[in-house]
């Protein structure tokens, strides 16, 4: 099964580390650079899995998340938030918001994809969520 993955990112130069580092995975990648092509996306496309940056244009990657989880559809859809910040309040900020793991930057390009593979795996066997 071709899951599709939203892959919600600003920074070109992330946005393309990450298409090189899953490229060779199965996943049909989708693209968003703000917050409101993100929700846009999302909604048009349901995805199976969202790679979340946080600090992103118009709306922020936390405030996206809070909205997709309102909706019916996206409050099991794993949510991978990607964020520069280390800080233990954000990380909790995150969760609340919605967000099932936590990545900082940098990309750890041979984590990622197992990261998302275990995510997936996770919510396949109906791991309960943070
Ligand atoms: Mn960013």
């Amino acid at each position: 099964m071709n899951e599709k993955i939203l892959i919600v990112e600003d920074n070109p130069q992330n946005m393309r580390l990450m298409e090189m580092t899953l490229r060779s995975c199965r996943y049909t990648l989708l693209k968003a650079v703000d917050g409101e092509k993100a929700l846009d996306v999302a909604t048009r496309e349901k995805p199976d899995l969202i790679i979340m940056d946080i600090n992103i244009p118009k709306i922020n990657g936390d405030e996206v998340t809070r909205r997709l989880r309102q909706m019916p559809e996206f409050s099991h859809t794993p949510i991978i938030a990607l964020t520069a910040y280390a800080m233990k309040g954000d990380e909790e900020k995150f969760f609340e918001a919605g967000c099932d793991v936590y990545v900082s930057k940098p990309i750890n390009t041979h984590e990622l994809p197992k990261l998302i593979e275990e995510t997936l795996l996770g919510r396949k066997q109906g791991r309960p969520r943070h």
